[in-house]
């Protein structure tokens, strides 16, 4: 029997995922990247695997991936970093601690362990945090890992031909490149990240921009990836730059700072007045920071779909087409599950997400072309 051919566009961690779960079918694989594995927002971004709860579909989605990403680990190179260090959810007031009471139940729910702590608590598990603050949610079982490591590895471990090109057209069943080259295929996953669009122009996906800082080893002892209540607003709040209180301890002893929103801008220019914002944000929660030095900052951007959650499945007008796309500020974590509802597709399965709708026809006839 012909063995069936899957051509993946973009070598990012959504990419290489997919890659992977067409592999693992037996598909043989072609993956085409414009830059280098793992260089794209891949390389920008913290790397927090994360259960968020902003609305059922992204719980769902979101611990599936952590319970795949657990299976995972044990595989894993150990340049890949990975530290299941948890999360914890940080009140600032007696109004959010209250609000931690129901995201604990949601967590709960799905099977994963949250425990809230009160000031006290707090202060035992974080002493550099600033007295006073009300408490937290604290989600042992969240981790950190470097993702353009984990992306190299799948796609070795798949046996894929990754292939350095720019892809300019799909066509029916056929991948075009922008040095002539022509490659067919049965199916053509679309991958691309904040890139798709001008591939596909009719997908509903804007680029939002993010800053994180990187410091210096510093014995300023941070434990758990420290994320305030009020990150949910910013993340999915608002179309104004925001900025939100998200710190992740790195394996070397520095901290990684983040993080900013911002539709609009597509450069990778650093904003730096939204930079001071954010840096006086953490600062506001970590009281030594301004006594380490920052030693890079830099910018990604993320691929927002309107509902915030990914555009996952087979496209809905164009046979051979599946899309993979949209993951915006949680692709390292969904990237697993993205790769899994692609495996069953091909197989015929149920989907692991029941009653989750991940297509790009949720947007409406018509609606998604631009
Ligand atoms: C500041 C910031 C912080 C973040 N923090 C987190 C976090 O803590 N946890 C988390 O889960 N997520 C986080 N994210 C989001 C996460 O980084 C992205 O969702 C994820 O990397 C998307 O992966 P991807 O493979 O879709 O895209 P990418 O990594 O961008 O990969 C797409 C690849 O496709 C290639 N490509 C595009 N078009 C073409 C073409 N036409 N031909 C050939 N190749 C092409 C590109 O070169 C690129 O390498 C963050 C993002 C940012 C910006």
């Amino acid at each position: 029997m012909r063995q069936l051919h899957g051509v993946v566009v973009g070598g990012g961690m959504v990419g290489a995922a997919c890659a992977a779960a067409l592999a693992r079918q037996g598909w043989q694989v072609t993956v085409i990247e414009a830059g280098t594995v793992g260089g794209g927002s891949t390389a920008a971004g913290m790397g927090h695997l994360v259960v968020m709860d902003d609305s059922p579909a992204q719980l769902a989605l979101t611990s599936l991936s952590l319970e795949l990403w657990e299976a995972l680990v044990p595989h894993l190179p150990a340049q890949a970093d990975y530290r299941r260090c948890g999360t914890l959810w940080i009140a600032s007031d007696e109004e959010e601690l209250f609000a931690v009471h129901p995201k604990q139940q949601q967590y709960l729910s799905t099977g994963r362990q949250a425990t809230v702590l009160d000031t006290g608590e707090l202060s035992r598990h974080e002493p550099s945090l600033r007295r006073g603050l009300a408490g937290a949610l604290r989600v042992p079982d969240d981790a950190v890992v470097y993702a353009p490591v984990v992306a190299r590895f799948l796609l070795e471990r798949a046996g894929a031909d990754v292939q350095h090109g720019e892809v300019i057209a799909l066509e029916d069943r056929v991948v075009r490149l922008k040095d002539g080259r022509r490659l067919g295929a049965d199916l053509v996953v679309v991958a691309g990240g904040a890139d798709a669009s001008s591939l596909l122009s009719e997908l509903p996906l804007r680029p939002r921009k993010g800053h994180l800082l990187i410091t210096e080893r510093t014995p300023l002892k941070v434990n758990h990836q420290l994320v305030e209540l009020g990150y949910l607003k910013s993340a999915h709040g608002s179309e104004a730059d925001s900025v939100a209180f998200n710190v992740q301890p790195r394996p070397t002893g520095q901290l990684l700072i983040g993080s900013s929103r911002q539709f609009g801008p597509v450069d990778k220019q650093i904003d730096w007045p939204l930079l001071r914002r954010m840096l006086d944000r953490a600062a506001d929660f970590l009281p030594g920071l301004p006594n380490v030095s920052a030693l890079r900052v830099w910018t990604g951007l993320r691929s927002a779909s309107p509902d915030h959650l990914p555009i996952v499945g087979p496209h809905p007008d164009r046979p051979g087409i599946y899309l993979a796309v949209g993951h915006e500020g949680l692709g390292i974590t969904t990237a697993l599950a993205t790769a899994e509802l692609l495996r069953t597709y091909l197989t015929g399965e149920a989907s692991p997400l029941p009653g989750v709708s991940l297509g790009l026809e949720r947007f409406g006839a018509g609606e998604h072309h631009a």
